[in-house]
């Protein structure tokens, strides 16, 4: 794989690449590099069909300093005239210096949200030269002091590789929170799915970054062993995240859309998706094997079955695994009907089944389309499936 970048390369212009976790909705997006240099992950539709490449530094430093120079155009003319409307401020910026208009847009956003956090992209900006990214994030500081977080994805095989010294430079010059795609700590799972990882290296990679004094968040792919090795996902995975006491542990729930290579596995059967009683168990027996760790669990996905499966570890553990026993040891038509309407949104969490203008909107959902304790995991899937 070429991971150099065309040196001749021209600046095309202001550049966001397609996805951020859910915690960086309120994020300036930064993008470093394009797409992600492993791509083989057999569950991942995001980056199938392109090609890797990292942007050439003063490319990234000409974003930077086009979304500062909007910025400033929307803090001018903010003071001069308190309440301006959005569409106001875009039209003085169009008569005004010439700015990318895609890197205004993104300014807009991000002002409108209160310029608090950046967010690096694309799947693995760790993979650069750590000199280029302190150059980076340096520039980025300069620009925007007041910025409180920056935060990355990062590969645990790329971090493993990093010098502590150059890990640390890149803290120092701003990266504090870095995300990892853990998905699971069974060797199997990880190597089912092509991963590109062992469960040695996920634990070596993120005590790294920890020891270096960055938040830790990892995210874990409830579903991704298949009935085959539930229980094995469950527990290596709450083992790796047991050794390493990320800050945060964030759930994403398997979904297999048609473009993804699992997607034949699970066609021809040899990838036995779980239903979601049986990932219920799955997540309730990876909350209860996970010890001695004091992060902060999330579930801040749409394909995640319970939203409010969220609390800190130890204290809030009890109440985690309460929401998910409720849920197992209802009836099945009452699950039935809760799976339904969290995935048509009109529920987030049990509770919900209390509103009587949701449930009922949810059992005429059911009756419409003939969805019964039977056949709701297939119809399930297909709703998952628009939501990738
Ligand atoms: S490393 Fe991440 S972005 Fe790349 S293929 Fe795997 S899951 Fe997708």
């Amino acid at each position: 794989m070429n991971l150099k970048h065309k040196t001749t390369e021209e600046y095309q212009g202001f550049e966001q690449g397609p996805i951020r976790p859910p915690s960086e909705a309120f994020s300036l997006l930064v993008r470093v590099t394009r797409n992600c240099p492993w791509n083989r992950c057999t569950f991942c539709p995001v980056y199938k069909d392109t090609r890797f490449s990292i942007r050439p530094k003063d490319h990234v430093i000409k974003d930077i300093d086009s979304v500062h120079r909007s910025v400033e155009i929307i803090q001018k003319t903010a003071r001069e005239e308190a309440n301006v409307p959005l569409a106001e401020i875009r039209k003085a910026a169009g008569n005004g210096d010439h700015v990318d208009p895609l890197a205004f847009n993104a300014a807009l956003n991000w002002a409108r949200d209160g310029m608090r956090s950046v967010f690096i992209q694309d799947a693995n900006s760790l993979i650069i030269k750590p000199s280029d990214f302190v150059e980076i994030l340096t520039h980025l500081k300069m620009r925007f002091p007041w910025v409180e977080r920056i935060t990355s994805y990062a590969r645990s095989h790329t971090i493993a590789r990093i010098s502590d010294d150059n890990l640390k430079a890149i803290r120092d010059a701003g990266l504090n929170r870095i995300h990892i795609g853990l998905e699971s700590g069974s060797d199997n799972v990880l190597k089912m799915t092509q991963k590109g990882v062992s469960k040695e290296t996920h634990i070596k990679a993120g005590l790294k970054v920890k020891k270096v004094g960055m938040e830790l968040s990892e995210y874990v792919m409830p579903g991704l062993g298949g009935k085959a090795f539930s229980e094995e996902h469950a527990v290596e995975t709450a083992d790796a995240l047991n050794q390493i006491n990320p800050d945060f542990i964030r759930l994403r729930t398997l979904a297999i859309p048609n473009s993804v290579s699992l997607y034949d596995d699970y066609e021809t059967g040899r990838f036995e998706k779980c239903t979601d009683l049986m990932m219920a168990e799955e997540v309730l027996l990876f909350i209860e094997s996970l010890n001695g760790i004091t992060s902060v669990l999330k579930s801040d996905h749409i394909l995640n079955l319970f939203q409010n499966l969220e609390g800190k570890l130890p204290e809030d553990k009890e109440n985690m695994l309460d929401i998910v026993r409720r849920f197992l040891a209802m009836t099945p038509d009452r699950q039935c009907v809760y799976q339904v309407g969290r995935r048509l949104g009109y529920f987030s969490r049990l509770s919900d089944m209390e509103n009587p203008r949701r449930l009922e909107r949810t059992k005429k959902a059911c009756k419409q389309f003939g969805i019964t304790p039977e056949n709701v995991d297939e119809v399930i899937d297909e709703l998952m499936r628009r939501f990738i």
